[in-house]
């Protein structure tokens, strides 16, 4: 079989078996990863295939954003200073109702660009608000399928406050199931169990057991969540988890910072996966989660941005980064964890936390050819060391060409799915009719509308 396209750098960093290749390509055909090997001889095999890259640069598998809401994606740069609760009151709350399934679909698309131009090419997207008149949430999946992105969707708005019927809340899992498809996938999502009355836990639980679905959720965020499960159920919502039966389904868990010793050896045992969300943590002022704690008992930890109105960025870089930076400066020890460990999080190990492993994550032949190539960049231009240099002085700005499932959707820099200034043009009168009808100009939140 002839490869299409090559995808060359001075260092392929493959994530799998073969580990990191000096002057080497990627020959994808059909959408898949073909073989990976020294660029010399695949170039003879595979004389009529284009090639990019010009052997400058570093190639890797695209990156597994673990954990986001791509609902926030038009409120970003607000409520920075409220802690989670006040921040899901005065800012979520008022969003969700007068989010529609356009403003979802537009906002997908936008973020998308951030996500594609730091080198995300799988999302695992949890929708997190609610507006009973329509269901919001399959804007998200036309706007990954518009981008060309790969993705995991799931709807995880709430119903404690009485905002929402269970039955409604429901069918709009339903719904999301049926309208994922092609390159995405779907997962049942848990906002978090307290923002669930029993009944919506419990039946939600029971339709995902039914269904076959995976569970997307958050769990133990905050100290303050702690202590009201402790009121309301009279253990943490680890233990109530387990008591629901929850662990017995596949469950990707935002965060996991609060988790003491008996709490990740229960995770380990139930094979849940962690999704860490380091700069989210940081800004919401949650806690530094124990990741080499949870790495050593077997649990796959996943890197994600989380949503973009807790972040306020998509840029998967900064998240990778930002891994390292937490757990050196909570340890006082450079050495708890290094470039080559975040790496991995960022790429195989979230995918494995999602259950795509065989299909992505690493640069192995008969995987789907999802691949980043940077270059061109003083972030990559200069490199000792190809793993150090990309996770501590990456940037958007080296992120030259991401393929997902083989179609080249960013070309020499510029996303080619999505055209960034129309995008921007057609989002600003999204956000300033939001700034308006969700309150957050009246209140000063805002200064759009
Ligand atoms: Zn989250």
């Amino acid at each position: 079989m002839s490869a299409e396209v090559l995808v060359r750098g001075s260092w392929v960093l493959t994530q799998g078996p073969q580990g990191e290749l000096a002057d080497a390509a990627v020959a994808i055909a059909g959408g898949a990863i073909l073989e990976v090997g020294g660029f010399g001889e695949l170039r003879e095999r595979h004389p009529a295939a284009e090639v990019i890259g010009d052997g400058t640069g570093v190639v890797t598998p695209g990156f597994v954003n673990a954990h986001t809401h791509l609902s926030e994606a038009l409120a970003t740069g607000i409520g920075s200073e409220l802690p989670l609760a006040a921040w899901g009151e005065q800012i979520i709350g008022p969003l969700g109702a007068v989010l529609t399934t356009g403003d979802a679909r537009e906002g997908t698309r936008l973020r998308a660009i951030e996500l594609l131009l730091s080198g995300v090419t799988t999302v695992n997207d949890m929708f997190v608000h609610y507006n009973p008149d329509e269901p919001v949430s399959q804007g998200v999946v036309s706007g990954l399928a518009s981008a060309g992105m790969r993705g995991v969707v799931s709807f995880g708005a709430e119903d404690v406050g009485g905002w929402g019927s269970v039955d409604r809340m429901l069918d709009e899992h339903d719904a999301l199931a049926v309208a994922a498809g092609g390159l995405i996938g779907f997962r049942y999502g848990i906002g978090t169990l307290l923002g669930q009355t029993d009944e919506l836990l419990e039946r939600g639980i029971a339709r995902a057991a039914e269904r076959g679905w995976a569970v997307h959720t958050h769990l133990h965020e905050t100290r303050a969540e702690l202590d009201e499960a402790q009121a309301r159920w009279g253990s943490r919502p680890i233990a109530h988890a387990e008591r629901l039966g929850l662990f017995e389904l596949p469950v990707v868990a935002g965060h996991a910072v609060w988790v003491d010793a008996d709490e990740i050896a229960l995770l380990a045992e139930r094979g849940v996966a962690v999704a860490h969300n380091p700069v989210a943590n940081a800004i919401l002022g949650s806690g530094v989660a124990p990741v080499p704690a949870l790495r050593e008992a077997g649990i796959p930890v996943g890197i994600g941005t989380d949503g973009a109105a807790s972040n306020d960025s998509q840029n998967m870089l900064e998240a990778i980064k930002c891994a390292a930076l937490l757990q050196k400066v909570h340890a006082l020890d450079p050495a708890v964890i290094d470039a080559a460990t975040v790496l991995r999080m960022a790429t195989i190990e979230g995918a494995r936390a999602l259950g795509l492993d065989a299909l992505v994550g690493s640069l192995e032949p008969g995987k789907r050819a999802d691949v980043v190539l940077f270059q061109d960049a003083v972030e990559v231009g200069v490199l000792h060391d190809p793993v150090g240099q990309l996770v501590y002085g990456g940037s958007p700005r080296a992120v030259a060409d991401v393929l997902v499932d083989g179609r080249r959707v960013v070309r020499d820099h510029r996303c080619v799915t999505v055209d960034e200034a129309e995008q921007l043009e057609a989002c600003r009168p999204l956000v300033a009719r939001i700034a308006r009808d969700a309150g957050f100009a009246a209140r000063g939140v805002s200064r759009a509308g």
